[in-house]
Formats: C-alpha cells, structure tokens, sequence
C-alpha cells in the first residue's frame, strides 16, 4: 500500500545511483534514518535542482511503496549550511557528526532529541569555524551517547559506587571507576571527568575548553562505550586533526 511521508530531515549521505538517481540517507525527527531515492536528480533541469546536497536541512515528502526505500516526491530547503564548506575543518566535523548519527541511530525509531541535535550541531559549524574544535565534537558525541541510552556513570564509581578516588574509565563496567575497581580501566585524570561532567551539562556551543590530553582521555572513554555497549565504531575525531597541528591553531586562535 502506497503511502505519503511528509517530514523534516537531514541529509547525511548522498550516493550516485544509476545514470541519474541518488539513493539518500536522511535523518528525520520522528521517522529516525530512512533511504529515500530521488530520481533524475543528477540531471541538469532536475526539478529537485541542488536541493539534495549532504549536511542539508529540508522539508521533503516521500512516497513510500512496498520496499523500505522511499521516493522523493518533493523538496523544500530550510538551510543549506554554505559556509560550512568553506574551510576543510568544518566539512570534516559536519562529516564526522552525521557519520556518527548514522552508526548509533539507524533505525526508523523516532529520536527527535538526536535531530535537533544535529541540526544544531551543523549549524553551529556554518555560523563560526572555530565551532569545528574537538571538544565541541565530543560533546556532541557525549550528548548522542545519552540519546543512545548507553551514557557512562560520571558521578560514582560503575563498580561499587564509592564517589572518591575515582582514577579510571571502564567502558566494561558501564563509567568511570575507583582505585579499587580500576583492574579493566583505563586512567582517566580530573581535567578529563570534568570535561565529560561539563560537556553533558552545557548546551553544544559551550563546550568546555580541555588540554589535548584530557580530550584524547575523554574521547576514548566515549569510543569505548559506544564499542562496547552499541558495538558501534566511531571514526576517531581527535586523530584526525592532531597531525594537522588543529589543535595548536585553534588554542593560537582563541587565545
Ligand atoms: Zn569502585
């Protein structure tokens, strides 16, 4: 039976399909990650013209038949996010972000939380370059951890919830751990359970400011979880720019 999908989405990938077609992945409010085809779209009068580009928010409606691809039918653009792809640094982080979206929520179960997320994420890329930082990243990654209901305990100890001399991160024993229980972890110092504890706490764009080293502990502790509790691996954020000197430009940057 034919149906109509009338939906806000993101775009997060667009793969060339056919002579003319893409097969898109979108990310909706209340229909989760769905396929759709648009066909004719890589045609030079396509009446979807550029409208299908990743990291685009739309309002789109969909034809739904008997596979789990739906067709676009229509398309309206509520943000194209332009300026994002302007410095190498913000597409990365936009790439990063819907990659992640699309690994730990792939189903059609609705997650509305988790698209506002995002689109407050690429929105925050398009506005300022600066936004592209890392620990913006792993707040973001903080944020869908607890969307994903897999978010590390941060206030006591996962083993025996002691709330002192907490000195690890154990993605097996479900956060972080005490000098007592650290046998599986991994050393985690204060700077980078405080930067966990305030990434989750602040709204995106006040992502806490860390030494690159907290960060790498942070970014671990976030990786680990997502493998060991959705089996899902994230591409790494933090490796991706250290070779770049990233990190050093944007400490020069903000200081
Ligand atoms: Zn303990």
């Amino acid at each position: 039976m034919a149906r109509s999908l009338k939906t806000e989405a993101i775009v997060l990938r667009s793969i060339r399909y056919g002579e003319a077609d893409r097969v898109l992945h979108l990310y909706t409010p209340g229909h989760g990650r769905l396929a759709a085809i648009a066909k004719g779209v890589r045609r030079a009068r396509s009446r979807f013209g550029a409208r299908l580009e990743p990291f685009f928010h739309i309002r789109v409606i969909l034809h739904q038949g008997r596979s789990d691809l739906h067709t676009v039918t229509s398309v309206d653009t509520v943000a194209v996010h332009a300026s994002l792809r302007d410095h190498a640094a913000t597409l990365d982080a936009a790439a990063r972000a819907c990659d992640a979206v699309g690994r730990l929520f792939e189903t059609p179960d609705p997650h509305p939380e988790v698209f506002r997320l995002l689109a407050n994420q690429l929105a925050l890329l398009n506005r300022d370059a600066g936004n592209a930082h890392p620990a913006t990243g792993l707040a973001f990654r903080l944020k869908l951890l607890l969307a994903a209901g897999i978010m590390p305990q941060l206030a006591s100890c996962a083993g025996c919830g002691e709330s002192a001399h907490l000195q690890g991160f154990s993605a097996a024993a479900g956060g972080v751990v005490c000098n007592s229980c650290e046998a599986a972890a991994f050393p985690l110092a204060q700077e980078a359970h405080t930067f966990l504890v305030g990434a989750l706490g602040q709204p995106l764009a006040q992502a806490p400011a860390a030494s690159e080293l907290a960060l790498a502990q942070a970014e671990r502790a976030i990786t680990e979880t997502a493998e060991h509790h959705a089996h899902v691996r994230l591409r790494p954020l933090l490796s991706a720019t250290r070779g770049h000197g990233a990190l050093a430009k944007f400490a020069a940057g903000s200081a």
